[in-house]
């Protein structure tokens, strides 16, 4: 523990001990050297804590203890050293004390003041006095420096242990003046764009490195921000300096003064590996893994969405499309070949339908598309027949030939609920069922 840190326990200056302090304390020396080098009697250090001032440590003779207090009490009022040539030409009562420099220190290692005093049984002339009290702030400001050195490397260890945790949670931060748009950043976005650390940043060509989508969405929460001092948070896709894609969580937070913006400032954070799995979990609870085709479950999220408030443009039309006898494929050919003429029903489907809002396998061998638009019924028909024909061709897989058909329900929305226009869509397909197969039917209204 130093010397200015330990606690003051019977350390006043009442119980200032006669004579030298111990010499293991590192302070003590120190004014030991100063007292030496200004040849004075005594030299002091006091901290002023919240029970008044307290000793730190003393070199010298311990007579002038008395007379000192007064002129201690003096220096601490005044924001100058106190500089007294002559205690007795200043109207003091010397008891043995005649020179007396205070000076106060900028502070101690926990940031209260610090008070040097310097005494003398030998008065000194004005210009002497004063030469003492300089020589003695530039030793002293030299320690203090010394201190000040010390806090630093402390303060900048802090921040490589803040680096070095950013790093490991990959996030850094961002600050950008709004006067020259002049940009800084902490190392994990420089390492996050793959840019050297340090480099010059000019915020047009890091604004390069989004992607169309994300730099729009960038841009636009940045300006929203800036115009009303709200904070925004957006995902954002780049190509690093090296061409990689990724992902980042990028905030910011804007600074106001007198009611203008100047600074805009947040963090950046990795979350590619996150925004991949995240990618491929809602991938694979959308889809249907065998043909790649949406799933039941996002079918019906979609059809849900009649008017397209949640997912763009509104439902105009369904087709449900059903295998024909496929039964009988499978037990002719066997699963795996049934499951190959599926993944090619679904291939020729959605070759059929580039317009489509959604193709899906949404059963065993059924499927279904779902249109937007101003699609016409005599389009929807045309599309109908279409996927009929093409889904009717021969399938020519391993030297074998298997003859493919399906039956297709057409059905308009004209108003009501998901399962009116489901319940029309399968009607229509009954029909073409029931019309003997390989063929489209139309739901009436
Ligand atoms: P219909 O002309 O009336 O549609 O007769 P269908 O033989 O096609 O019979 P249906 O559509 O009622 O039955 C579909 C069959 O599809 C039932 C099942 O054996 C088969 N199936 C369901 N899922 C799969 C699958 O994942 N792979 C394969 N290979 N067959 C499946
Ligand atoms: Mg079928």
């Amino acid at each position: 523990m130093s010397a200015l840190n330990r606690p003051f326990v019977n350390m006043t200056e009442r119980s200032l001990p006669a004579g030298p302090h111990n010499d293991a304390d590192p302070v003590v020396p120190m004014l030991g050297r100063l007292r030496a080098l200004l040849g004075v009697d005594t030299a002091r250090l006091c901290q002023l804590g919240p029970g008044g001032l307290r000793l730190v440590a003393a070199s010298g003779s311990s007579e002038h203890h008395a007379a000192l207090g007064r002129w201690q009490a003096l220096a601490l009022q005044s924001d100058q050293p106190l500089i007294v040539a002559d205690t007795a030409a200043a109207g003091d009562r010397p008891g043995g004390l005649r020179f007396y420099a205070g000076i106060v220190l900028p502070s101690g290692d926990d940031g209260t003041p610090l008070l040097l005093s310097l005494g003398d049984a030998r008065p000194r002339s004005l210009a002497t006095a004063h030469r003492l009290a300089a020589l003695a702030i530039d030793v002293t400001s030299r320690a203090t420096i010394a201190r000040l050195g010390r806090q630093l490397e402390a303060q900048a260890q802090r921040r490589r242990l803040f680096e070095r945790a950013s790093q490991t949670a990959r996030i850094g931060v961002w600050i950008c003046d709004l006067s020259d748009q002049s940009l800084e950043w902490t190392d994990s976005i420089y390492d996050l764009f793959e840019l050297p650390r340090g480099s010059m940043l000019d915020r047009s060509v890091t604004a390069d490195r989004y992607t169309a989508k994300s730099r729009l969405a960038m841009e636009t929460a940045r300006a929203k921000a800036i115009a009303d001092g709200s904070d925004f948070c957006v995902d954002a896709e780049i190509i690093t300096a090296r061409g990689s894609r990724r992902w980042m969580r990028l905030t910011g937070s804007v600074e106001v003064e007198n009611g203008v913006a100047v600074r805009i400032f947040g963090m950046k954070q990795d979350i590619t590996e996150e925004k991949l799995l995240a990618d491929r979990t809602r991938y694979l609870a959308e889809t249907d893994v065998m043909t790649g085709l949406a799933n039941r479950s996002q079918f019906q999220t979609r059809l849900a969405d009649l008017a397209g408030v949640r997912q763009g443009a509104a439902v105009r039309g369904l087709l449900l499309i059903d295998l024909d006898g496929f039964k009988d494929i499978n037990d002719s050919h066997g699963h795996a070949l049934g499951d190959a003429c599926l993944r090619e029903a679904a291939a020729r489907l959605t070759a059929c339908c580039p317009d489509a809002t959604l193709v899906a396998r949404i059963g065993g061998d059924e499927f279904a598309v779902l249109l937007d638009g101003a699609a016409e019924i005599a389009d929807i028909e045309a599309l109908a027949r279409a996927i009929v024909h093409a889904v009717g061709q021969p399938f020519v897989t391993d030297g074998q030939s298997i003859k493919l058909s399906a039956s297709v329900g057409v059905a308009q929305y004209r108003g009501g609920t998901e399962d009116d226009l489901f319940g029309h869509a399968d009607i229509a397909l009954y029909a073409a069922k029931a019309a003997g197969r390989g063929t489209s039917r139309t739901y009436t209204y």
